[in-house]
């Protein structure tokens, strides 16, 4: 449809008339004013018809009697800017009870006694249509703000890209500059002061870039489960040399269970190094800054707390919006954009989480609170991990023919920090050993095809497998099948279920620790 057709059907008047003879009538005199009419046979008609486009509806009080639900339904559903101006011609007389009924539920109404004079009808129907006209202007701001957002989410996208382009080589210089350790101290300086303020502007664009892209959708999270204190601690690492520059003290409290999320540790640990460069940057040195993490039921709650300069209530809720601080002159907001928070609340957000914050006002210090949902059904219980059997750093991979028990076994090894590859048979097993370059393999012996036994004699054969552990996972543990395995080439044989304590024994507890 075009622009002009959309226009001529948003001016329209809607008539629901009691009789087609009223209808024509009522037509003719409101044609005579200018206004452009459409007559609708039946209440569904006029509600297909206010969909398609309409500046008023005038109706008699009896249509409301009988269908003042859905007309309240279909009037709920308008656009933010809509209101809908409805003229309910009433009988003569005291009020009735449809006419009460169409003012509570119906909204924008006007009443019009009949019989009504012409000219009170005609007046009536062109104060509604102005009404309706001023509604569209604002609906025609709105899209004009929503193309501008647009243009300007596109503008940061491509004003990040354009700025990020000169910084590689100029980084790229300073090096180059450095490894010319020139004697003289000036120069040496300034090549650090370089250095420091070219790093300091990738971070700005990266920050640019990375919220430009959360606005547009374009951000990827990975989902698998990830265990809280290490996010933390990654966290903390990463903000440890701004908390130690201004010689705050750190006080971290973790749960003695560990927990899991669903989640991408990257963004997770960006999500919490946020909050806490916030925290360091917002408190006067020699502040305190608590992070503590606790369970309530399936969410994990992790607050970060500082003594510092604190907000106030005003205040509060505007911190997570783009480009928001609340106090532009105060040195500590410089160096930064006002996006660091707009990245928390949204990657807070990609995880199904939320974030607030709180803070007793100015100089009471503050407090943000992030709520993630628990991974419930793949969180391994206490003991199965006996509370600290992890498997961080380590590469395995798992062959097996049945997908579920290869999808339970991956799970459990991420969830306990090891890095995972799976084959369904033996074929995709010698490829994945050359590709991954596992620290283990876990094989399951009765595969279709090329069995266990050959899997574990053609990794044996390979140049980077003779030294690898090989584990055969089996159904049975009968003597012969244990020597089967080992003649095969195995290291070790386990039988299924796995027990945990032993796959760590073999694959941690034997090998020196990789952290
Ligand atoms: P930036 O730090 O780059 O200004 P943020 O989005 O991280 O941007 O924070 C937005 C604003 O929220 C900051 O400018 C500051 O005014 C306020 N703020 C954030 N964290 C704290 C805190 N821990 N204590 C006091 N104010 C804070």
């Amino acid at each position: 449809m075009t622009t002009d057709e959309q226009l001529r059907l948003d001016r329209r008047l809607l008539l629901l008339p009691p009789t087609l003879k009223d209808g024509s009538v009522t037509q003719d005199v409101l044609r005579r004013a200018g206004v452009e009419t459409a007559i609708c046979s039946d209440v569904r008609g006029l509600m297909a018809e206010v969909h398609r486009g309409a500046a008023a509806v005038l109706l008699p009080e009896e249509a409301i009697a009988t269908a003042s639900r859905e007309l309240a339904a279909m009037l709920s559903q308008q656009a933010p800017w809509s209101d809908l101006p409805i003229l309910v011609l009433t009988r003569p007389g005291a009020d009735s009870a449809e006419a009460s009924l169409a003012v509570s539920a119906l909204g924008n109404v006007t009443l019009l006694e009949r019989p009504v004079r012409l000219a009170t009808l005609q007046s009536t129907v062109r104060t509604a249509l102005r009404a309706r006209e001023r509604q569209y202007q604002i609906r025609r701001q709105l899209a004009e703000l929503r193309d501008a957002d647009q243009r300007k989410d596109e503008f940061l996208a491509t004003l990040g890209h354009e700025l990020r382009n000169p910084l590689s080589p100029l980084l790229t210089s300073v090096e180059l500059l450095k490894l010319g350790a020139s004697s003289d101290p000036n120069v040496a300086r300034a090549i650090a002061v370089m250095q420091r303020q070219a790093g300091h502007l990738v971070r700005l664009v990266d920050d640019l870039l990375e919220v430009s892209r959360i606005t547009r959708g374009l951000i990827e999270v990975q989902h698998e489960p990830v265990e809280l204190s290490e996010i933390v601690a990654a966290a903390v690492e990463t903000s440890r040399p701004i908390i130690e520059a201004s010689e705050h003290h750190l006080n971290v409290k973790m749960t003695d269970e560990p927990l899991f999320v669903r989640g991408d540790s990257v963004r997770l640990t960006q999500v919490f190094a946020n909050l806490l460069n916030n925290a360091a940057k917002y408190t006067d040195p020699g502040g305190t800054i608590e992070v503590a993490v606790r369970r309530m039921r399936r969410t994990a709650v992790i607050t970060v707390h500082d003594n510092g300069i604190g907000i106030d209530r005003q205040n509060l809720s505007s911190v997570f919006d783009m480009f928001t601080q609340v106090s532009r002159s105060d040195r500590r907001t410089q160096g930064g954009l006002g996006i660091g928070l707009t990245l928390v609340r949204s990657l807070v957000a990609l995880h199904g989480g939320s974030v607030t914050a709180s803070s007793e006002g100015p100089g009471y210090g503050s407090t943000f609170e992030v709520r993630l949902p628990l991974e419930v059904a793949q969180a391994p219980s206490r003991s199965a991990t006996n509370g600290h059997k992890r498997f961080a750093g380590r590469r395995v991979l798992v062959v097996d023919d049945n997908q579920d028990a290869i999808e339970t076994l991956q799970t459990l090894l991420e969830s306990l920090g090891a890095t995972v590859a799976v084959a369904g048979n033996g074929r995709e097993a010698l490829v994945q050993f050359e590709r991954f370059g596992p620290d283990a393999v876990l094989l399951d012996i009765g595969m279709p095809g090329m069995d266990g036994y050959e899997v574990a004699r053609r990794i044996r054969a390979l140049p980077a497998g003779s030294a690898t552990p090989l584990i055969a996972v089996t159904g049975w543990g009968q003597q012969d099948d244990i020597r089967r395995c080992f003649e095969a080439g195995f290291d070790h044989h386990l039988v299924k279920p796995l027990d945990l304590d032993k796959l760590w024994e073999i694959i941690v507890g034997a090998t020196p620790t990789v952290n």
